[in-house]
C-alpha cells in the first residue's frame, strides 16, 4: 500500500525549520519535520543567548532549540531524527528520500541551514563559546573594554570588526593575505576606525588557552615567523557554506550555493519554499531566520490550500 501524501514536509530544525513546524501545526498541516541527525543546527554550538526576545535571563543555545522543539511536539509536529539524502522537486507530489525511504508531500520548506567555515583546529573547537565565536552581534557583548581578534578579509569579517569596537577595547584583523576581499565601503569604514588594526599575511596556527580564550599563536605566511598574540577573544569571519548539496540541481542556487529566492520565501519551484540562512547570508540571525519559517509556513499554508481545492473540485 503506498504511504500517504503529506501536506507539508520541513527539512531542516533550527529555529527556522522548528518556527515554521509550530505554525505548520496550528494552520492544521500536520508538518512532518525531518531534523537530521545532527539536529538543531548552529543554535547547538552556542552557549548564551541574550538577544532572542522572551527570555530575561540568558538561555543556552541548545536549551533554547529544546524549547522549540518542545513547543512543536506539543502542538502535534513529528518530529524524525533523519537526514534527508535526495529530493525530487521534479517529480509532483514532491519526494524526499531519508535512508528509510520515500516521503511524498504537497509542499516542502527548506531550512537546512548554513555551516560557519572553520579553521580546522582541535583548540578552536575546544574554546568554541569559551571566547571562540562566529557571531559578533550574538557575542560581542560579552567583550567590553576587552581584546579581541577577526579572522577573515571578507564583507563579514569587516562588518564583525566594526561592531566588535562598541564593546572591544582593540579589535585585530588577522587575514591570510594583503589585500581584503571586503566591498569598498565596508573596508573603507573598518580601516578609518581607530580601535581595528590588521595583521596581514597571516593565519592563526593555534587558539591558546585553558578553560578560556587566552591568545592565539599567529603565523606570517610570507615569513613563516610564529607570534602569540594575547587576546581575550577569537572571531572567525571566513565565510559560511550553506547546507544546499541535496538540492543542487532541483532548485535555482546563486553563485555561491545559497538558494535564489523570490517574493519572499519562493524557491524557483512553485510548492517549495525557503526559511533562514540556507538562503539568507546577510542577517543570519535565530530571530530574522525564526521569522523566515513564519513567512515560508504562511506561503505553503496558501500553495496547499489552492492543491486541496483544485483536489476536491476534481
Ligand atoms: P567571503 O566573502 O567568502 O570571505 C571569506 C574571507 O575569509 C575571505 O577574506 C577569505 O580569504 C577568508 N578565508 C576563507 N577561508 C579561510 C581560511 N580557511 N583561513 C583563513 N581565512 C579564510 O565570506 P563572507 O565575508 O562571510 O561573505 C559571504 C557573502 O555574504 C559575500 O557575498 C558577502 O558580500 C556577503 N555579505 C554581505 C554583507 C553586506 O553587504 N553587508 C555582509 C556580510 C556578508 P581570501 O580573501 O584570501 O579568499
Amino acid at each position: 500500500m503506498e504511504a500517504k501524501t503529506e501536506k507539508l514536509v520541513i527539512i531542516g530544525s533550527g529555529p527556522a525549520g522548528l518556527t515554521a513546524a509550530i505554525y505548520g501545526c496550528r494552520a492544521d498541516l500536520e508538518p512532518l519535520v525531518y531534523m537530521g541527525t545532527k539536529y538543531g543546527g548552529q543554535l547547538m554550538l552556542t552557549s548564551e543567548v541574550e538577544n532572542f526576545p522572551g527570555f530575561p535571563d540568558p538561555v543556552l543555545g541548545p536549551d533554547l532549540i529544546s524549547k522549540m522543539k518542545s513547543q512543536a511536539e506539543r502542538l502535534g509536529a513529528r518530529l524524525v531524527q533523519e537526514d534527508v539524502v535526495r529530493v525530487d522537486f521534479k517529480k509532483y507530489p514532491f519526494e524526499v528520500y531519508t535512508g528509510s525511504g520515500v516521503t511524498r508531500a504537497l509542499a516542502v520548506i527548506l531550512a537546512t541551514g548554513a555551516n560557519p567555515r572553520r579553521l580546522n583546529m582541535q583548540s578552536e573547537m575546544r574554546l568554541m563559546g569559551k571566547g571562540v565565536s562566529n557571531c559578533a552581534v550574538c557575542d560581542g557583548f560579552f567583550f567590553r573594554g576587552k581584546k579581541v581578534a577577526v579572522v577573515g578579509g571578507g564583507d563579514t569579517a569587516m562588518e564583525e570588526a566594526t561592531f566588535l569596537t562598541k564593546f572591544a577595547s582593540a579589535v585585530q584583523v588577522i587575514h591570510r593575505r594583503g589585500e581584503l576581499r571586503a566591498s569598498a565601503a565596508l573596508k573603507k569604514e573598518a580601516m578609518a576606525n581607530p580601535k581595528i588594526s590588521f595583521i596581514w599575511d597571516s593565519a592563526v596556527t593555534e587558539v591558546l588557552g585553558d578553560g578560556r580564550v587566552q591568545g592565539a599563536r599567529v603565523k606570517n605566511l610570507k615569513t613563516g615567523a610564529e607570534k602569540d598574540v594575547s587576546l581575550d577573544g577569537l572571531f572567525v569571519a571566513i565565510g559560511y557554506d550553506p547546507n544546499t548539496e541535496i538540492f543542487r540541481g532541483q532548485v535555482e542556487l546563486d553563485p555561491k550555493g545559497y538558494i535564489a529566492v523570490r517574493n519572499g520565501t519562493e524557491s524557483s519551484v512553485p510548492g517549495v519554499f525557503v526559511a533562514g540562512d540556507v538562503h539568507d547570508f546577510r542577517y543570519r540571525q535565530a530571530i530574522t531566520a525564526a521569522a523566515d519559517g513564519c513567512k515560508a509556513l504562511l506561503d505553503a499554508e496558501k500553495f496547499v490550500k489552492q492543491k486541496l481545492e483544485v483536489e476536491l473540485v476534481s
